[in-house]
Order: C-alpha cells, then structure tokens, then sequence
C-alpha cells in the first residue's frame, strides 16, 4: 500500500485507544516515572521491539531533585535507509493526576473528577507505542528512528535537559507529542528567567517604636508597586519586545507567612517569580527591572537612624526560547502529513517551555504535534479520541512520508 499517496494508514484504533487507557491507568508523577517506564519497554517489546533495543539514560543522576528513572530510549532501526527521525514525548504527569482512574465516556476518556487525567503527556506515550507497533505489524517502510520518553518534564524539563545529544543517534529533526488539537503546530516557546529576592529587615515593637524597625515586608511591597509601576509586571510590551512576569511567591522563611504577629515590624521577607520572553534577553531584562525596583524600595525605607533592609536578589535562567525556521524541514513535513490527512494547520508559539526547548538548543529542530491533550492540569482534564486519533495517524505518516 502506498501510505504516502492515499493517507490511507493501518491503525488499528481500538488498540490504540486500549495502549492509551492501559497508560492512563499508570500512575507516575514528575519524578516518579519508574512504573510508566516499565509499563511502556512491557508494550513495545510485545510489539516486537527486541529488549535489546530499549535503555535507559543517566539523566536522573545530574537531576537535582531525586528521579527514579533516566530517560527512557528506544531504537527502532530503519527499513530503509534515511536520516534518521526521533519522536519524544514525557512519561510524567502533574500530582494533580496521582489516583486517576479513567474511563471512556462517549468520544472522550475522562477521570472521576476527583483527580486530573493524565493526557498530558500519556497521549504521546500511547502515540508513540503505537507508532512502533503499527510501523512493525505492517512492515511500513520507514527511516531509522528514535523514540524518546522524558522523566520530569513537569517540574522544570529537567529529562530533556540534562540528556546527552549524543546518545540520540544523530537524529535530524524531533516530532514531540505533548500538544492538543492535531492541526496545531507548536513551532516555537518562550525562554524563561526566575528571580527571588530576599529582604532582611529588622523586628520593632510596631506599637512602642514602629521608627526602630525595618518592615521587610514594605520594602518587597513597595518593589512590586515600582515594578508595576515601571512598566515590568505582568504583560510586558517595551519598544518592539514583550514578554510577561509574575510574582509567585510572597513569603517568609521556609513557606511560612512573612511575619507572624501584628505588633512586630517584618524583619524577614521572601519573594520569587519570573519572566519569560520569545527573547532570552528581554526576560533578562524585565528581572533587571525588578532588580532595580527592590533596590529603589530598600532605599525608601528606613529606621530611625537612616539604616536600610539587606536586600538580596538572585536569578536564574529556567530555560532557552526557541523558534523553527519557516522553511525547516520538520515544519515542511508535518504540514504535508496534515495536508495529506485533509487537516489545515494552524502554527503556534507557545507562551511556556516543552522539552522542544532543549532539544532544539541541543540542535534538533523539534515539533510539537497534539493529539488530544484537553483541559490540562485539572480535574475536569480529558482526552478527546478523535484527536488522539488524527494524532497517530499524523505520526505515522510522519515516519514514513518519502523525503
Ligand atoms: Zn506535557
């Protein structure tokens, strides 16, 4: 048959859907992916993928929080020679997902409504067992292929980002399955930056000598005002560059509240949040803007004698932004696989990290596909089978469309 003229792909989708509910039902939180790991080397070598073929990375040892599994790397080796193409997606769910129990319902799998579901990123996990099953059971030609299954996507993209390029097999482009609709293209994210600030102040009676205390708390509220103020809070638009930022974390020390009486100026205030831009150094630049505006506000308060809070600000970059050239290979080949299905794609720009941010700075140009993600990160989260459905077979084609 000639997959690559008619779209006329051999799904079988009962059994896809089965893959999916089977994976749905697998609990592994972000850090927690050892079971969801074990479940999917279980499916792929019942589709015929030698043991052999499957292994872990060493990621989780340069993870900074503990993770109980690498990533896991499959190498379905090609049928016909080709670059070779990967497919990635992350094993983990959000803890808002621990319990989920799902179940069909019409043209949807949804939870109990006491848990979020899973979809995210259990979709692509099913999408790319089936992509090897289907590519196996049918003989389907296709390239030398990767297939990818991060751990700790969830809590800071820590798999993709601590994995070794070199471990991939040279793979020249990546379609990753962590998105919604099939028609949307996700070709491009945001580059974050995160920013805490840390005020010392120092405790007064606030009845008896209000003068004598440095209120740490007033110096982070009157930062925030002047980050308002100046333009750097929330939507950012400076010139022709924009971003966001937010204010996360309004604190004291160890997640408790800043201060804990009424009658004591704040001697302790902790404040942490970020920024994020299409350009990683207008997201510097908005937490420059924050910097300024705590220092302004260290200055403005005072106690009796002229003394000033300690005020320590600290940053990190989160991750890299990224954006595929118009014309990049992996854009050309999922816009014909969409045509081919009779799918018009839309292409987006994501306003949050993917793993496609560090595989792209690692130098593989990656997509990111939906296929059927609904209402993430809730408990009113499901999956929407028809899109999961036009999902697999977009992956399909994608392996084995002719260059
Ligand atoms: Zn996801």
């Amino acid at each position: 048959m000639d997959v690559m003229s008619t779209a006329n792909i051999p799904l079988d989708v009962e059994g896809a859907i089965d893959h999916l509910m089977n994976f749905l039902s697998v609990e592994g939180v972000t850090g927690e992916e050892a079971a969801i790991a074990a479940a999917v080397s279980e499916a792929l070598k019942k589709a015929g993928v030698p043991a052999s073929a499957i292994r872990f990375d060493d990621a989780n040892t340069r993870i900074p929080v503990p993770t109980q599994t690498g990533n896991l790397i499959v190498d379905l080796p090609g049928t016909k020679p080709g670059p070779r193409l990967m497919f990635s997606t992350h094993l983990d769910t959000v803890p808002l997902c621990a319990g989920a129990k799902p179940k069909r319902e019409g043209d949807r799998i949804v939870s109990d409504g006491t848990t979020a579901l899973g979809g995210d990123a259990r979709t692509g996990v099913a999408l790319l067992v089936v992509l090897a099953e289907t590519l196996i059971k049918h003989k389907l030609p296709h390239p030398p292929i990767t297939l990818l299954f991060t751990v700790r996507e969830e809590s800071g993209l820590h798999g993709a980002r601590e994995l070794n390029p070199a471990e991939l097999g040279g793979p020249v482009m990546c379609i990753n399955v962590d998105g919604q609709l099939a028609s949307e293209l996700i070709i491009g994210a945001v580059g974050q930056e995160n920013w805490e600030v840390e005020i010392k102040g120092k405790a007064s009676h606030a009845g008896v000598a209000p003068d004598k205390g440095i209120s740490a708390t007033l110096v982070g509220a009157l930062g925030l005002a002047e980050a308002k103020r100046t333009g750097w809070f929330g939507k950012v638009v400076k010139g022709d560059e924009f971003g966001t930022s937010n204010i996360g974390i309004f604190g004291g020390k160890n997640g408790k509240p800043a201060g804990d009486a009424t009658n004591v100026v704040t001697d302790y205030a902790f404040l942490k949040g970020e920024a994020r831009s299409p350009e990683l150094s207008f997201a510097t630049k908005i937490v420059d803007g924050y910097e300024a505006a705590f220092a302004k506000a260290k200055a403005e308060v005072t106690d009796h004698e002229g003394e000033t809070a300690e005020v320590t600000f600290r940053r990190a970059a989160a991750y890299p932004p990224f954006k595929l050239a118009d014309d990049a290979l992996v854009v050309k080949r999922a816009t014909k696989a969409l045509e081919l299905l009779g799918i018009k794609p839309t292409y987006l720009f994501s306003n949050g990290g993917l793993d496609a941010n560090w595989l792209d700075k690692a130098g593989i140009p990656t997509i990111t596909i939906g296929a059927g993600q609904a209402e993430i990160h809730t408990i009113k989260e499901y999956v929407k089978l028809d899109e999961y459905e036009k999902g697999c077979r977009l992956g399909i084609l994608m392996a084995t469309l002719e260059d």
